[in-house]
């Protein structure tokens, strides 16, 4: 068992001495038999929430309605949910209620992917009674039961489904990807949040080519935000690496790149994925620069952060590789600007109106933008009494 579980161990030990079954599920187990750097570990029991938050010290209620309650232990909080069916599901998202069960079996049925319905006990051993640990050799995603009606009852799983297509490097199972075709139209029912939260794993995930692919041959990508009637740019965003990418603006500013949103266009498909403004703000500024051509003058209206993921992206673009050296010295003729900022120019506005000795006007400004540029550009040293001359000699012109 690797470290990560058997840290959780004696949560599992200590719902057992009460009496309760207790399993580690879902996600953490999955990638432990895949090899693959375990995330968050969930444990799933047949004790209540209220049973949950007696036996531990520290928990904090997360949604009891729901059956979840955190369990801090040790410096880690673990997610600990009673077992639960759903019951029946309204509008193909979310059920109207959960009925909190005794069976792990039920429990792990209602989950989505086969892969994500194993469970394993204190012991180490796997239990898995919908083919999770075949479909994870023969690297396939597949709904736990008929896809058509599991879809119906949670249409993001759709989504799902080629998000861990795009993490894991699977394939979609015939089944599975016929049944999307066919339900594809409920995925309107989702809320933009939970797409989102999906979409962007997707575009992160190492095969997001393929991923992309399934959305374009099943028409899943017509349901998403700003993408209808846009088939041939996903297709043509399957070329670029966006796993290579670390910051969501970055991932962003590369997606509307490759699919072609002009700049006019791209703040309202940003929206459209109710984006945070701070990302948007960011993917804008460094979509726009991506194939600039870059000067002193342009690298300082960028700034450090969009020069380098706006040259980053192109260069994935082009050659499908970042190339750290080319964004050394990129960063380094960024660094050696001679100003950052206007408040770095060795004058003020009120320095202006002492030299001048005239009434504040517009003037001011575009002085200031004047020597902002010759300082830049190397014609002038970024000093005071540099720029007086400068001015003296450049009013009398
Ligand atoms: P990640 O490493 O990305 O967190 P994960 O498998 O833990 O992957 P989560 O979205 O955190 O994915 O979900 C945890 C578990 O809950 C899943 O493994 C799955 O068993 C179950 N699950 C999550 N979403 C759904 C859903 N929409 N329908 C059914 N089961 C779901
Ligand atoms: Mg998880």
């Amino acid at each position: 068992m690797e470290d990560l579980f058997l840290k959780a161990l004696p949560l599992l030990r200590e719902l057992k001495k009460h009496g309760r079954q207790a399993y580690f599920v879902g996600g953490a187990v999955r990638d432990a038999q895949m090899n693959r750097d375990v995330g968050d570990i969930d444990i799933a029991t047949d004790a209540s929430p209220e049973e949950i938050e007696a036996i531990f010290p520290k928990t904090v209620d997360v949604g009891k309605e729901h059956g979840t309650i955190i369990v801090l232990f040790e410096g880690e909080s673990y997610e600990v949910t009673t077992f639960r069916a759903e019951l029946e599901y309204e509008d193909y998202r979310r059920p109207s209620g959960v009925q909190f069960i005794k069976s792990l079996k039920e429990d792990l049925k209602r989950r989505d992917l086969t892969i994500n319905a194993m469970a394993m006990d204190e012991q180490g051993r796997l239990i898995d009674y919908f083919g999770g640990l075949r479909d994870i050799r023969e690297k396939l995603i597949q709904t736990v039961g008929d896809p058509a009606e599991r879809f119906h009852e949670d249409a993001l799983r759709m989504l799902r489904a080629l998000r861990f297509m795009s993490q894991l490097e699977f394939e979609l199972s015939p089944n599975t990807k016929k049944a999307i075709c066919e339900n594809r139209l409920l995925l309107a029912h989702i809320s933009t949040e939970r797409k989102t939260v999906e979409f962007e794993k997707l575009l992160k995930g190492k095969a997001a080519d393929r991923a992309l692919e399934a959305a374009a041959e099943t028409g899943l990508y017509k349901e998403l935000p700003g993408l209808d009637g846009k088939k041939e740019r996903v297709l043509a965003a399957m070329a670029f690496p966006f796993h290579q990418l670390q910051k969501r603006a970055d991932i962003w500013a590369a997606f509307i790149h490759m699919i072609s949103i002009d700049s006019a266009e791209a703040q309202r498909f940003l929206k459209g994925w109710k984006l945070p403004g701070k990302v948007i703000k960011q993917a804008l500024l460094t979509a726009e620069r991506i194939d600039q051509k870059w000067d002193a003058v342009s690298m300082y209206e960028a700034g450090e952060e969009t020069l380098l993921s706006a040259s980053a992206i192109r260069s994935l673009r082009d050659k499908q590789a970042i190339d750290e050296q080319r964004l050394a010295e990129i960063r380094q003729s960024y660094r050696a600007l001679p100003i950052k900022t206007l408040k770095d120019l060795a004058v003020s506005g009120s320095d202006l109106l002492n030299f001048r000795n005239k009434p504040a006007g517009k003037w001011v400004s575009d002085d200031l933008k004047r020597i902002e540029r010759a300082v830049l550009n190397g014609e002038l040293a970024n000093q005071k009494k540099a720029i007086e001359e400068w001015l003296d000699s450049c009013s009398q012109i």
